[in-house]
């Protein structure tokens, strides 16, 4: 899935290495550096992904099974450790005076050395009920007095890298923040006041330091409307500085649309006709284009996009297809040639990508430039380096949210600002889709072809992973394709999910010997990825293990089941997604998601996608299964994303942002905060640039 990261509040105060902080010797440098923290501003942005509090002490008796406790205890027998195969258990017994309670260690042998039976102690653990025996499960312990200062407070956790300790990070930071130097908050007053926002540098500081979960979620609310403000103001900016521009290329589409229609071999349906339709209009209307094509997957989005296309090639100009991935781009290459030759119109159709050889490249740009190539098909590197357009009129992205103002920029630079088209499968609901995209027209294409069959889906239990294979086979047997998609690229010490390159080998040794086995991931290079692509679309593959990097797009018809380990790993949206992968031909089609964790989350999450096969409904219900729980959760959804904020779980937050661009958007407001609006603007402006490239 091309992810588009939009983070404007990056801190550029202070970007020392975060080596000259006292205590960060070169070897925690490089941890750092791992998780992407490099400077003294990338650490006071590294906030914790959640806080857990310091329990309050409890006396034994006060204990329930399943319950994280702090308990108030001294020992009553000395720890002792015994041999269970290659596990070395410690257990002692602690009591206050209201009873007993056992407390069990895994592999820490060590633990008895340090505790003495004539000292109080706090033993922080789980209570846990194995086969009727309840104990406390492996409890940190601290001495009593220490505890009494910690107790009620929250302790940060942040994401770790093996050899950095939670400890460690949290030093850093606070040592960064002891002489970090904030710039002044210029938010009005009557604005924090407004939304109850408290002061930013503050936040920043609770964001780390916070000692109760109101402070937290102040600090967190302030955060998040900031990121979502600020993006919004500069979208809304950037309309009414470039929006209602008049456009040099009036398409006019005579019978362009009526000719292709009764050529195509299919009906289109309701929403796709629609979606056309708007297209020729606004390009017809003398005023530059700017429109959201939002269409689930499946939906034959690409269609669309050829009809507009070839409406401005009749015109004697030329447009542009983005595609965000070389498969993806030559594919399209494949399905406009199959398209235009069932009709009159035959465009003269020419590939640009990043891998093609220097000779291929000068060859396209030669004639790109020349006008010798109406439809320019092929990825980002297209906009990039020495193309030269003859006269471009529009541009479609595919699968893609946004279009940067440097890639509009870009393009502008290039001749007369074309008109601009982007085509999205990421299902947001509709209320949040207004808010996120108001800089745009929206169409939305909700029908799906007529006679296309419902993809059967299985929510499944590790331990039926043998009826899935023998239903892929089944499949096979029938001469079609399977996908098997695994979270990871290869075996981590870190998680135990499936990995593509250990689990094609592991069901190669399984199924029988024809069957041909081939894994594909994103850090395989280009050509490698292309070529297998290609083998899988000639049928030459059976089953391709693959991480989500056929997410996109791709179009195998004969590909008719997927199975999905580990699904509660990914996004509902994400699964959607690659779920849309299969059901495109007219077979019955399958998929299977393998569910390896038992929480009640997870459940109900892969019951919803499992349940239904519409993107719209799944992106509703995954709102209301999200909430404000997740604390500071990078649980992130779909491809809007922000640093802190999450479109779904924050949507109250969204909608007041909104509400506040509106307030301020009225004449007496942009007059009377017009300086700080203007400096916003000027710091936006920059990383709005940045998005998307
Ligand atoms: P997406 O919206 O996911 O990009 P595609 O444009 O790839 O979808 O279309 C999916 C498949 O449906 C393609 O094989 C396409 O030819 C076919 N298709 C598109 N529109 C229709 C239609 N109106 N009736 C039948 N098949 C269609
Ligand atoms: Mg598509």
């Amino acid at each position: 899935m091309a992810v588009s990261r939009y983070i404007i509040i990056s801190f550029q105060l202070n970007n020392s290495k975060i080596t000259t902080l006292k205590g960060i010797g070169e070897k925690t440098g490089k941890l750092f550096e791992s998780l992407g923290v490099e400077t003294i501003d990338d650490l006071i942005g590294f906030y914790p992904v959640r806080f857990i509090p310091y329990e309050n002490v409890v006396s034994i008796e006060e204990v329930k099974d399943g319950e994280n406790v702090a308990v108030g205890a001294t020992l009553s027998s000395s720890p002792h450790t015994i041999r269970a195969g290659k596990l070395k258990i410690t257990e002692a017994t602690i009591e206050d005076y209201s009873g007993k309670l056992r407390c069990v260690w895994y592999n820490s042998p060590f633990i008895g050395q340090s505790l003495s039976r004539d000292e109080d102690y706090v033993f922080v653990g789980k209570i846990v009920n194995k086969k009727n025996h309840t104990a406390l499960e492996h409890p940190i312990v601290y001495k009593k007095d220490e505890y009494e200062k910690l107790a009620g407070k929250l302790k940060p956790i942040y994401h770790l890298t093996k050899g950095l300790s939670q400890k460690t990070v949290s030093k850093a930071v606070s040592t960064a923040l002891v002489n970090y130097e904030f710039e002044p908050d210029n938010m009005p007053a009557e604005i924090k006041e407004r939304y109850g926002l408290i002061d930013f540098d503050r936040a920043v500081r609770e964001m780390h330091l916070a000692e109760n979960m109101k402070d937290v979620l102040e600090a967190r609310r302030r955060i998040v409307f900031e990121e979502f403000f600020e993006f919004l103001y500069s979208i809304r900016r950037l309309k009414n500085d470039t929006g209602e521009s008049k456009s040099a290329w009036i398409v006019d589409y005579g019978n362009t649309y009526d000719d292709i229609v009764a050529a195509l071999p299919f009906e289109l349906t309701e929403d796709q006709a629609k979606a056309a339709k708007d297209m020729l209009a606004d390009m017809a209307s003398g005023r530059i284009m700017n429109r959201l094509i939002q269409g689930d997957v499946g939906s034959g989005k690409t269609i669309v996009a050829l009809i507009a296309l070839a409406a401005v090639v009749q015109n004697g100009y030329q447009g542009v297809l983005m595609a965000p991935t070389e498969v993806l781009a030559r594919q399209h290459v494949q399905t406009f040639e199959r398209f235009f030759e069932m009709t009159d119109i035959k465009p003269r159709i020419c590939m640009l990508t990043g891998s093609m050889s220097a000779k291929e490249k000068r060859y396209a740009y030669e004639s790109i430039s020349s006008g010798n190539a109406d439809i320019i098909i092929g990825t980002h590197a297209l906009i990039q380096d020495g193309v030269e357009f003859r006269n471009l009129a529009l541009v479609i992205t595919d699968e893609q949210h946004r279009f940067g103002v440097r890639q509009r920029e870009a393009l502008s630079s290039k001749g007369k600002s074309p008109h601009i088209a982007v085509m999205s499968a990421t299902p947001i609901p509709r209320t949040l889709a207004v808010i996120l995209y108001g800089d745009l027209d929206i169409s939305n294409i909700y029908s799906k072809p007529a006679g296309r069959i419902p993809v059967k889906n299985a929510v499944i239990g590790a331990k039926d992973r043998g009826k899935a294979y023998r239903t892929i086979l089944n499949e096979i047997e029938s001469g079609h394709q399977a996908y098997i998609i695994c979270p990871m690229v290869e075996e981590t010490e870190t998680t135990d999910a499936e990995n593509v390159i250990d689990y094609s080998g592991k069901i190669k040794a399984i199924l029988p010997q024809n069957i041909v086995v081939q894994f594909l991931h994103g850090r395989m290079i280009q050509s490698e990825k292309d070529r297998i692509m290609s083998e899988f679309v000639n049928g030459e593959i059976d089953i391709l293990v693959s991480t989500t990097v056929i997410e996109v797009g791709v179009d195998v018809p004969n590909a008719t089941v997927m199975m999905i380990e580990n699904a509660e790993r990914f996004g509902l949206a994400a699964l959607h997604q690659l779920r849309g992968r299969v059901g495109r031909g007219e077979d019955q089609s399958y998929c299977i998601f393998v569910r390896t964790s038992d929480n009640e989350t997870a459940k109900k999450r892969l019951e919803v996608v499992g349940g239904s096969n519409d993107g719209f409904y799944i992106a509703q219900e995954d709102l209301k299964l999200r909430g404000p729980g997740e604390i500071l959760g990078q649980a992130q959804s779909g491809q809007m994303r922000f640093g802190v904020g999450d479109i779904y779980g924050d949507s109250d937050i969204l909608r007041e942002a909104y509400e506040c661009c509106e307030f301020l958007n009225s004449p007496s407001n942009t007059e009377k905060y017009k300086g700080y609006l203007d400096e916003l603007w000027a710091k936006t402006k920059t990383a709005l640039e940045l998005m998307m490239i």
